[in-house]
């Protein structure tokens, strides 16, 4: 599997927020969202080849005993699946982040959480970016049917990405859609920001929409405690 990067940290969002957490992060991504925070695995992917037992020796030194597998789209590699097999039989919780638009060809990984952010269309970059990633994002941001397997193989939650009430309005229509098995309290409205300025005033808004919506709020925490680097 290509591989960004391994470090320890907490984990900055959703039902785990502050966890003390290994991230495993995988390079490479069949979407590329306008605002992606993580292009070094998307936009212009980085990292280096690494067998099952090099991550998993790059893992067992740090402190954390639970493990986030994310990306880039961690489940582009059918090795998630021994990954996860692996890590979860040595004791690790294991959570996997997924945009929930691609499957590895043996299924869905067993994790311990599944963590899944489907993108709604303001995650499309302009019409005019070059290698087609317009029409090719658009093509493959939503699988309805993925989303359901997802969600049916593990304790899920659902994280959708707000800017704006448009993007609320896809993201209730979406669940509505997916149908009554969807736990609204397993779905997060985290607001899009790149400062902890836009964080605030979007989490305000944001806060008031998810009660009215029986959802929850998810903060980026990481921007406040650590700025949003690459390596937190
Ligand atoms: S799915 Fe995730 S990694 Fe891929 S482009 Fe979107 S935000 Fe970036």
């Amino acid at each position: 599997m290509r591989i960004a990067e391994i470090y320890a940290s907490l984990q900055g969002e959703g039902l785990l927020a502050g966890t003390p957490s290994t991230f495993v992060r995988t390079s490479g991504c069949n979407l590329r969202c306008v605002w992606c925070d993580t292009p070094f695995t998307s936009w212009k992917p980085q990292g280096r080849e690494m067998t099952l037992p090099d991550i998993l020796s790059a893992v067992e030194p740090l402190a954390p005993r639970h493990v986030v597998v994310t990306g880039g789209e961690p489940m582009l590699f059918d090795d998630v699946v021994p990954l996860c097999a692996e890590l979860r039989s040595r004791g690790f919780h294991v959570t996997i982040e997924t945009a929930g638009s691609v499957l590895p060809s043996p299924g869905p990984p067993r994790c311990d959480l599944m963590s899944i952010s489907p993108k709604l269309a303001s995650s499309t970059p302009p019409a005019d970016t070059p290698g087609g990633w317009a029409r090719r994002h658009e093509a493959s941001r939503r699988r309805d049917d993925i989303l359901r397997t997802l969600s049916a193989s593990a304790p899920y939650q659902f994280k959708f990405v707000v800017e704006s009430a448009a993007d609320i309005d896809e993201a209730v229509r979406w669940i509505d859609d997916l149908g009554s098995d969807i736990d609204r309290g397993r779905v997060l409205l985290m607001p899009q920001a790149r400062t902890p300025e836009e964080l605030a005033t979007r989490a305000e808004w944001l806060a008031k929409e998810c009660d009215r919506l029986g959802f929850r709020l998810a903060e980026r925490h990481h921007l406040l405690w650590f700025g949003g680097r690459r390596g937190t």
